[in-house]
C-alpha cells in the first residue's frame, strides 16, 4: 500500500503530479484544494466559509482541515492514497501524525516537489485560478513562507526532495522510480 505525501510550494506541480501518481497507481488523489474548491461550487455551509479565505491566499482552519483530511484517509483506496496540499502547517502535520496511527499508515513517504519562486510566480499567473492574481499569488507565498514550508522539517526523515521544473512526464517518470523505490 502507497502512504504518500506530496508537498510544496503554490505553483511547484503537485496537483498535476498527484493526479497522475493516483491515476497510475490506483491511489485515492486526496487534493484538499479541490475539495474545498468543490464545496464552493456546490455552495456548501463549508464552501461558503472557504470561499473567501481562499480569494485572499489565506489558510482555512485546522480544525476543519483535519476533519476533512481523516474522513478521506478513513476511506481510501486499498491500494493507498496521494495527499496533495496537506499538511499545510505544524498543527496539520501533528494532527496527521495522530491520524496516520490511528488508521494503522506506518510507511508514510513524502515526496518534496522544489521550484524557485519566479518559476511558480509565472505558472500561477498562466493557470489563472480564481485566486491566481498578483495580489493573492504574493500572499500565498508568503503563507507557504511563513506557515508550510516549516512542515519540512517535520518531515526531514522521510522526505526527499525532487527538482519540479521541467516536462510533466519526464518529472512524473522521476517521483514514480522513487515512490517504487528504484532510484
Ligand atoms: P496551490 O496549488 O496553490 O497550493 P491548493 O489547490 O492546494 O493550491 O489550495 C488552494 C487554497 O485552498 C489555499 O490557498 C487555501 O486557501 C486552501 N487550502 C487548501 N488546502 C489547505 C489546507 N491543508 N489548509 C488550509 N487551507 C487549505
Amino acid at each position: 500500500m502507497y502512504q504518500l505525501i506530496i508537498f510544496g510550494p503554490p505553483g511547484v506541480g503537485k496537483g498535476t503530479q498527484a493526479q497522475l501518481i493516483s491515476e497510475k497507481l490506483g491511489l485515492s488523489h486526496i487534493s484538499t484544494g479541490e475539495i474545498l474548491r468543490k464545496a464552493v461550487t456546490e455552495g456548501t455551509e463549508l464552501g461558503k466559509k472557504a470561499k473567501e479565505i481562499m480569494d485572499k491566499g489565506n489558510l482555512v482552519p485546522d480544525d476543519i482541515m483535519n476533519g476533512i483530511v481523516k474522513e478521506a484517509l478513513s476511506s481510501c483506496s486499498e491500494n493507498g492514497f496521494i495527499l496533495d496540499g496537506y499538511p499545510r502547517t505544524v498543527v496539520q502535520a501533528r494532527a496527521l501524525a495522530g491520524i496516520f496511527s490511528e488508521l494503522g499508515f506506518s510507511e508514510v513517504r513524502v515526496l518534496n516537489l522544489i521550484a524557485d519562486d519566479g518559476e511558480i510566480t509565472q505558472r500561477l499567473l498562466k493557470r489563472g485560478r480564481s485566486d491566481d492574481t498578483k495580489e493573492t499569488i504574493l500572499n500565498r507565498l508568503k503563507v507557504y513562507y511563513d506557515s508550510t514550508a516549516p512542515v519540512k522539517e517535520f518531515y526531514s526523515e522521510i522526505a526527499k526532495d525532487l527538482n519540479g521544473v521541467g516536462d510533466v512526464e519526464e518529472i512524473n517518470a522521476i517521483l514514480l522510480r522513487v515512490i517504487r523505490n528504484e532510484a
